[in-house]
């Protein structure tokens, strides 16, 4: 079997895992896996989401809901429809 004994600690919460374990295991329960991963998937959508500019103004958009948000307030968004009609 392909098991560690040394000293390990959780990469999601930092407990201390069994000092014997599976050689991949790296967190305490699954619960901590399954945070670590949503974690990393929001964290990309984040940044994703970080990069967009109001087609606008041209202001960085921040807490945009959706990665193709075009604008950074109903304001900008109003103004466009208003300009393109
Ligand atoms: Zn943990
Ligand atoms: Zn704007």
């Amino acid at each position: 079997m392909l098991t560690l004994h040394e000293p390990g600690w959780c990469e999601q919460c930092g407990k201390r895992l069994p000092d014997l374990r599976h050689w991949r295991r790296i967190f305490c329960d699954r619960k901590c896996l399954n945070d670590y991963f949503n974690g990393l998937t929001a964290k990309a959508r984040a940044e994703e989401r970080a990069r967009l500019k109001c087609v606008v103004c041209g202001e960085p958009i921040t807490g945009a809901k959706r990665s193709h948000q075009k604008y950074c307030s109903e304001r900008c968004r109003q103004k466009r429809r208003r300009t393109c009609t």
